[in-house]
């Protein structure tokens, strides 16, 4: 079977933070568990580069818009690798070869449906959001609920509208119904109540003087730019070859899963599937809506100066240990705290007393003993596991992968095989290889060099002791 994962492409008006690096790793481990089933997998992720805070941000530093946008995606980029994600695809928003037909294409499947028209708008204008904000939308104090503090721009244009009005009672049915899962429930629940509110048609194009020449064309009117997320959308078809290769398109659409920050959930669950249900395209099949960090209880942001860089952090404990901390720490389905003590703390506990002290008396203990290779891992045994894993809910699966290795843990400590010799010692310790060989297995998904050291380590019929995993950090 196909298996197509995106995570949202970022915007690259700034270097990545640990929210960008989560996501990445929640993509990549889902790719990845989907590759352990067996299936074939595509893993997108890329940059959303039309915007007009990439604009500003350039201005700002005073580089040409595509130079500073190339070098803030290849930092993204540069990430994803460091954090050992495999993405299948990256793709560039400003690619011209690529992207830009596949959006006009799209466009023009909406237009033919009369799903296109020109009207004037009013509004105020969030660029932090690049959306139009309604005043029952805002904050008591009237900002924008993503970006307090930013001052929202008042814009009047001629612009083109979408006529979203026209798909509230299909767009409910199809969430109704399941067709797209949101997951989880609760973000379900507000995004049914935001529909409740009514639809009403939304502007998808801006002026070339406010998108300062920079987007995509609309077809046929050079005056007018496309708004940012009708093309960001479109990433998600583009890059597996809507508009310029059918058949890879194909192939991999509709994606089985959009992995997506809480944030954009109403572009992703309404306006998404609205467009592609004009163009008469086939819809997601879900929506996995994850929650954002905080620092110390608070919103992570430029203004609070709290932001946290994934390079330094990876450079300082590894990219397992990261990746653990994210997968295990963070619930998948609400936000988490960021805390490095709190790091510390997993890393000492999880990783090197628990995983690391098990593999490594039992490699010591085991070495030089012969064992029957082991028979292939029956699922059913970990079914706790596989349903966490379908659910997207990694951190149970990780608990439970870890009470298996506190169990073997026990065990040893109970039979202490260390007072015995030769076959008595071999008896003992047969379950517990048996057992890791499996956690190396489930561990793949989250730990993919970690895994790897563990299943060379342990590969029958003789095992050998290595170097320690993960040395005590104090
Ligand atoms: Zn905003």
């Amino acid at each position: 079977m196909n298996y197509y994962v995106t995570t949202a492409i970022p915007y690259v008006n700034a270097k990545p933070h640990i929210g960008h690096a989560l996501e990445f790793v929640q993509g990549d481990t889902i790719a990845r568990y989907q590759r352990m089933l067996g299936n074939d997998v595509c893993l997108l992720s890329g940059g959303d580069e039309n915007a007009i805070k990439n604009v500003q941000a350039a201005e700002a530093a005073g580089k040409p818009i595509q130079t500073f946008i190339d070098e803030n995606t290849n930092a993204f980029y540069k990430l994803t690798q460091e954090l050992n994600c495999l993405f299948t695809v990256w793709q560039k928003s400003s690619d011209r070869v690529h992207h830009y037909p596949s959006s006009q294409k799209l466009w023009n499947l909406c237009a033919e449906q009369g799903d296109i028209y020109k009207s004037v708008y009013e509004g105020l204008y969030c660029v932090g959001c690049e959306a139009f904000y309604t005043n029952d939308e805002l904050t008591e104090t009237g900002e924008c609920p993503e970006h307090p503090g930013k001052p929202l721009h008042h814009i009047k244009e001629e612009n083109y509208f979408f006529r979203l009005s026209r798909y509230q009672k299909e767009i409910v049915r199809r969430l109704e119904s399941n067709e797209i899962r949101i997951i989880p429930e609760s973000r379900k629940h507000e995004i049914m109540h935001f529909l409740e509110k009514g639809l009403t048609d939304i502007s998808i194009s801006r002026s070339n003087a406010r998108a300062k020449h920079w987007g995509i064309p609309v077809p046929g009117d050079p005056t007018q730019r496309m708004y940012v997320w009708f093309d960001a959308l479109n990433v998600y078809q583009s890059g597996i070859g809507f508009g310029w290769n059918d058949e890879m398109y194909n192939t991999w659409w509709p994606a089985d899963v959009h992995v997506i920050g809480k944030g954009i959930s109403k572009f992703h669950a309404i306006y998404w599937p609205a467009f592609l249900l004009s163009a008469n395209l086939p819809l997601p099949k879900a929506i996995f809506i994850h929650g954002y960090f905080t620092v110390n209880g608070q919103k992570m942001s430029k203004t609070l100066g709290n932001i946290i860089d994934p390079f330094d952090l990876i450079a300082r404990y590894g990219v397992d240990p990261l990746r653990y901390y994210f997968l295990r720490e963070i619930p998948a389905y609400s936000d988490g705290n960021f805390s490095e003590t709190r790091l510390k703390e997993l890393y000492n506990a999880d990783l090197a007393n628990e995983l690391g002290n098990l593999i490594s008396r039992t490699a010591t203990l085991a070495e030089g003993l012969t064992f029957e290779p082991v028979t292939t891992m029956n699922n059913h045994t970990h079914e706790p596991f596989f349903t966490a894993m379908n659910a997207f809910r990694f951190h149970e699966a990780l608990s439970y992968i870890w009470s298996i290795i506190k169990e073997q843990n026990s065990y040893i400590n109970h039979e202490s095989p260390w007072n015995k010799h030769g076959q008595e010692r071999q008896k003992i310790l047969v379950p517990v290889i048996q057992s890791i060989q499996e956690i190396s297995k489930l561990l793949e998904p989250f730990f993919p060099n970690t895994a790897t050291i563990i299943q060379r380590q342990f590969a029958s019929p003789s095992i050998v002791r290595s170097g320690i995993l993960f040395p005590r950090l104090r």
